[in-house]
């Protein structure tokens, strides 16, 4: 199934003339999974066609407004254009209040059932084909860093094996791709003559807002694609330190230390009109590093 990531928003803490606030989609066949909502989101949902009616799992980051505020115009545009399929939103502590007192008090009328899971590190989803697992970011509030990860898929099938093995075409050659064997007469034939290793499944860590630190390179390590803090460059350090965000150089360090394939610097403070400085110096440490942009789409 393919995974696609579109980058919705990818300023951070105030919106630019060039970024929104944070939000990021993952794409997986016909089912959506969007990390942080800020303001704005639903708009570039829209423009994404990411389609108002899916399967859909929102991830909250944590409760600072840059990465919530767009939640409360995301479920009232649900609601608006005829959303039936449930919604789920999972977040730290104190999400459930917080979309609780918007609905208690602007109500949006949803005709989906709407389920709020305060959740913390640790396994958050466990669908049958990916899991979600999440980590305590470094951040002044709790925050939670999530990584999405397919299960290994079953490997692939070789039929012209299958053939000169004299193995029937039909339900057996289905039942070659889940057992460990099937029974032809009298002969029991292994699956792993016919069927290759089992393939690993893409993962991408999604890490924001955050300094640098173990639970998050623990979490990211062996990512296809890490999303993370990049707030500044070198030349704000302090200012990354002391509020609890990280320099692109800091995001490029523990890339290598996760071993992971792509890195995505996002979360871009205003500050910056041109974050190109910002994209150089993560390179010298990370070579396979890209400056995402609004509505960028990253094919995993
Ligand atoms: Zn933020
Ligand atoms: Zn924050």
């Amino acid at each position: 199934m393919s995974v696609s990531v579109i980058f919705l928003g990818t300023g951070g803490s105030v919106p630019s003339k060039y970024r929104m606030l944070p939000s990021v989609l993952i794409r997986r066949g016909p089912e959506l999974l969007l990390f942080d909502c800020g303001e704005g989101t639903q708009r570039q949902f829209l423009q994404a066609k990411a389609g108002i009616n899916r399967k859909m799992r929102i991830f909250i980051s944590h409760l600072h407004g840059d990465h919530v505020f767009g939640l409360p115009g995301m479920l009232h545009s649900l609601a608006f254009m005829g959303r039936t399929r449930e919604l789920e939103i999972y977040g730290p502590r104190g999400i459930a209040d917080f979309v609780s007192a918007v609905n208690n008090s602007v109500k949006f009328y949803a005709q989906y059932p709407l389920r709020v899971k305060e959740v913390r590190a640790g396994t958050i989803v466990n669908d049958q084909e990916y899991k979600v697992e999440g980590a305590a970011a470094k951040h002044g509030i709790p925050c939670l860093a999530y990584a999405f990860e397919e299960k290994p898929k079953p490997g692939k099938f070789k039929p012209k094996m299958a053939k000169k093995l004299g193995i029937p075409e039909g339900p057996l050659w289905r039942k070659l791709q889940t057992s460990r064997y099937v029974r032809v007469g009298s002969r029991r034939i292994s699956s792993r003559l016919v069927v290759g290793a089992p393939r690993e499944g893409i993962k991408i860590t999604y890490a924001v807002d955050t300094r640098p630190c173990v639970a998050v390179a623990k979490l990211a390590r062996k990512s296809d694609l890490l999303i993370h803090d990049s707030s500044f460059d070198l030349s704000a350090s302090k200012k990354a330190s002391d509020y609890g965000h990280s320099t692109s150089t800091e995001a490029a360090q523990i890339a290598v230390r996760s071993k992971v394939r792509k890195l995505a610097l996002f979360h871009i403070s205003a500050m910056y009109e041109d974050a190109n400085p910002l994209l150089v110096q993560a390179k010298r440490v990370f070579r396979n590093t890209i400056l995402s942009q609004d509505m960028l789409t990253v094919y995993v």
